[in-house]
């Protein structure tokens, strides 16, 4: 059962497979042709490893990894799509409301599950 309407559902995730196909071909220009590209696009290797860093000169390794991890944000979204599991949390299994999935399509989960999220980590602690 999923609360969104099956044209909600569809022009959200039209949004999500252009925006992750354009963040691919972005990061396969920036990057080039190396079999490394593929490997990190795939998400097989991650930017953190040196040996990675060292065959990628002048990128800004913070910048990738940004970029990196919306890419996997979007495949993860994708393959909710996929599964129908889009659109419900992952921490309550609520359905999270449209309005908050047009802002961000790949949110995974409820706001007040995400603040939740947000607070146990140690850094960026409010209060
Ligand atoms: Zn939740």
């Amino acid at each position: 059962m999923n609360p969104l309407s099956p044209h909600e559902l569809e022009a959200l995730a039209a949004r999500l497979h252009r925006h992750r196909a354009e963040l691919a071909s972005q990061l396969r220009l920036r990057l080039g042709p190396l079999p490394l590209t593929a490997q990190l696009l795939n998400g097989t290797i991650s930017p953190d490893d040196p040996a990675v860093a060292r065959q990628l000169p002048g990128c800004d390794p913070v910048r990738l990894a940004e970029d990196l991890a919306t890419l996997r944000g979007l495949d993860s979204a994708c393959a909710r799509l996929a599964d129908g599991s889009y659109g419900r949390c992952q921490g309550c299994g609520v359905a999270i409301p449209h309005e908050r999935l047009r802002v961000q399509p790949t949110a995974h989960m409820c706001l007040p599950c995400q603040q939740e999220h947000e607070r146990r980590p140690h850094r960026g602690k409010r209060n």
